[in-house]
């Protein structure tokens, strides 16, 4: 997946730090931001810019003697302390932390990157530590290679006192960045500074983890899984995140820069020439409804859902309620997310799905030993039925809800039958409850819940007696069909909603559906690419819900197609045996139907 490739920008002997760096990931949120990085190492530190004035060496130099100094008495403080109540022994750790800070070969090569290179002190000792760290790491199962640990805390302390601040505070930052960090956590991403955070490349992730959801939400060029390469860049450096190719472009030069401003005018162009599209019917050539629903993560979402025409929101994740702050929501915290959410889609439908914890998500009030096998594992619906206090809080504020607009309860990760009963009779008793306390809410709420696990599709017709409707969910459904973690980057190529395989669960979970004459969306990220929609269109599907920023694409491509031409599209689909070979059809068809899009996809 990853490639270097360096581009001089200048004749002779440039460094290869001077070069443009192209760097292939994986592209999870569409668009280009072009800017400075900011970039958040496992500390959360931001290493700065790294070149110093000529005439500023000597006051540089001197900052750095004096880091040396304080980390050292640091260090010395820490080891007396640790010798005092354990034994020298212990206290010989922080003896060999010191030798490091003090040596000589080290300070050596620091002074001269800062004098003959102008590099700031702070780069210099980034630079230099993590080299001499990654040697120390590259030495495979030697007890050495814990020595690159060591080396990594000293760099920190040094950086910690010579930026003379803590902690960078992404949601609090001054200027426009783009930010490059190792791994971003979903709530990290969802606490990002929107103002001020222009897009962001991760080293690790994949394309179905929640980070990449979170930057659809958010609307941020984002992409994740290149592999390593923050050690290649420095803080303020110029970077450009392609949000649509999955590249990474480390100090760009003019020409590429100019041709990325270009992309940046056409996506605008495009943006408005489907705005025109907001009030008309999403109703395929010839003639059949469909609607096209919004998910969101935020309450926030919800007026560019309206800003976008939606006709609902088809799936509301409310987990980052429990995401974005450090506590967690009591139902006064529920309800008034809910209720702002309703008011603004006036009597439209709003799904709210309980809430998903686990895996990736983890927030407050959530133990974070989750097991070897996360996703296999205590997530989810499962993790609400063994906290029935935080699902009843959550289940009175949705029904609280039900009473001021059109309001559907969704429950996600279903397995099994009992779990769906169980979740049910415990809404039953909640309903119960504000009966008695003469708290008004909708008594026909409808009930739906999620299809996102192989074992259920094969068992829909059961499920489908027990529900109003259901929702596909295909982020899970890849990942559990095929064995692949929908987080990471190393099977990322397996991890493909063009698979045949995935394709015939949909086929079949929509056939159920129709049969039992069951509402069925379609609410993973599938529905919002528009190389799926028209396969999707001819599998049955009449209700998508997408992120907020797809909603237009997919109503121009079902504007654009028959109901016929679709499902031709399909029959020929399902014949092939791979997914390189569906996406190579759907894409081709889709630039045929619909060309401008096809530009971005
Ligand atoms: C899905 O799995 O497709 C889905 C919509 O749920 P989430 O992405 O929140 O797991
Ligand atoms: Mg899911």
């Amino acid at each position: 997946m990853l490639y270097h490739e360096p581009v001089a920008d200048g004749p002779g002997c440039a460094p290869s730090t001077y070069l443009m760096q192209r760097l292939q990931g994986i592209a999870v949120s569409p668009g280009v931001a072009i800017g400075e990085a900011l970039i958040i190492d496992n500390e959360g530190f931001r290493i700065p810019r790294r070149f110093v004035a000529r005439d500023a060496v000597q006051d540089e130099l001197e900052r750095l003697r004096q880091a040396i100094e304080a980390v050292g008495r640091e260090i010395e403080r820490n080891r007396d302390a640790v010798a005092s109540q354990l034994g020298d022994q212990y206290g010989a750790i922080f003896s060999a932390h010191l030798q490091i800070l003090l040596d000589q070969q080290l300070n050596g090569q620091l002074t001269e990157l800062i004098r003959e290179q102008h590099y700031s002190p702070e780069y210099a000792v980034s630079r230099t530590l993590r080299q001499y760290a990654k040697v120390f790491q590259s030495l495979d199962n030697s007890p050495h290679a814990e020595l690159a640990n060591d080396i990594f805390d000293i760099e920190q302390r040094l950086l910690r006192n010579l930026l003379g601040r803590p902690r960078e505070e992404l949601s609090q930052l001054s200027s426009p960045v783009i930010v490059l960090a190792h791994s971003l956590t979903p709530s990290e991403a969802a606490n990002l500074d929107r103002e001020k955070v222009l897009g962001f490349a991760t080293e690790t992730g994949g394309p179905g983890g929640h980070t990449a959801i979170v930057a659809e939400a958010l609307e941020l060029p984002a992409v994740v899984g290149t592999g390593r390469f923050l050690a290649d860049v420095s803080g303020g450096e110029l970077v450009i995140v392609d949000g649509d190719q999955g590249q990474v472009i480390l100090r760009p030069d003019e020409e590429t820069i100019a041709r990325y401003r270009h992309e940046v005018e056409e996506h605008r162009a495009l943006a408005v020439r489907l705005e025109l599209l907001r009030d008309l019917p999403a109703t395929t050539a010839d003639g059949t409804p469909i609607q096209i629903d919004a998910n969101i993560e935020f309450p926030g979402e919800v007026e560019a859902c309206a800003a976008r025409g939606a006709q609902g929101i088809g799936l509301y994740r409310t987990e980052f309620l429990f995401l974005s702050c450090n506590a967690e929501p009591d139902e006064e915290v529920h309800y008034q997310a809910y209720a702002r959410v309703v008011h603004a889609m006036k009597d439209l439908p709003v799904v709210i799905r309980t809430v998903d914890l686990g895996a990736d998500k983890i927030g407050a009030g959530l133990r974070t030993d989750q097991g070897d096998n996360p996703e296999l594992g205590l997530r989810s619906i499962r993790l609400s039925l063994r906290n029935l206090p935080q699902f009843r809080t959550q289940l009175r504020a949705v029904l609280r809800a039900s009473a001021i607009g059109n309001v559907r309860l969704m429950f996600p990760l279903i397995t099994t039958l009992q779990e769906l009963r169980r979740a049910r009779a415990v809404l039953a008793e909640v309903m119960q409850d504000l009966e008695d306390e003469a708290i008004p809410f909708d008594r026909n709420l409808s009930v739906g819940m999620m299809v996102e696990v192989p074992g259920v599709v094969i068992m829909l017709e059961r499920f489908l007696e027990e529900v109003d409707f259901i929702s596909i969910g295909t982020n899970d459904l890849i990942q559990y069909a095929l064995a692949v973690d929908r987080g990471n980057r190393d099977v990322v190529t397996l991890y493909n909603a063009g698979d045949p395989a995935v394709l015939r669960l949909i086929d079949l979970a929509l056939t159920a559906a129709r049969r039992a004459d069951v509402p069925a969306a379609l609410c993973g990220q599938m529905s919002g690419n528009t190389i799926y929609a028209m396969i999707l269109l001819g599998l049955g599907l009449r209700q998508f819900s997408v992120p907020p920023s797809a909603i237009l694409e997919i109503k121009k491509i079902t504007r654009s197609v028959t109901l016929s031409q679709c499902q031709a599209l399909a029959r020929r689909a399902m014949q092939l045996d791979n997914a390189r070979d569906v996406n190579v059809l759907l894409k081709d068809e889709m630039r045929k139907v619909a060309p401008e899009l096809a530009l971005f996809a």
